[in-house]
């Protein structure tokens, strides 16, 4: 297995607004209609499913994330996960997307 990919705060803001619109989707009870997630950032495979390891950041003050099917690996900071997310509140919650030429879905 190789070494988890260190994502920057604009790497993560996209997998951020996907992760809310899916929990805003699931709250809502739509949950055969979940909004997809970003392709992944290194291989551009389509992702299915993101799994995070949460006691990493324990130690590290890291999160470390996978993303299936293709297990690409990745590490952010945990304060730049924490930026990105709440960044990604306000984007939802305005309705814009974090980069509009390749967001359009
Ligand atoms: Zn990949």
């Amino acid at each position: 297995m190789s070494e988890p990919t260190k994502l920057t705060r604009e790497q993560l803001l996209p997998l951020a607004v996907a992760a809310e619109r899916r929990n805003i989707a699931f709250t809502d009870g739509q949950c055969t209609l979940l909004p997809p997630l970003p392709d992944c950032p290194i291989c551009g495979q389509p992702s299915t499913a993101l799994r995070v390891q949460p006691d990493y950041s324990f130690q590290f003050d890291l999160v470390r994330f996978a993303i299936k099917p293709c297990g690409h690996s990745f590490t952010a900071d945990g304060e730049d996960v924490f930026e990105s997310y709440n960044h990604a509140r306000q984007i939802v919650a305005s309705g814009d997307t974090p980069n509009s030429k390749e967001n359009e879905a």
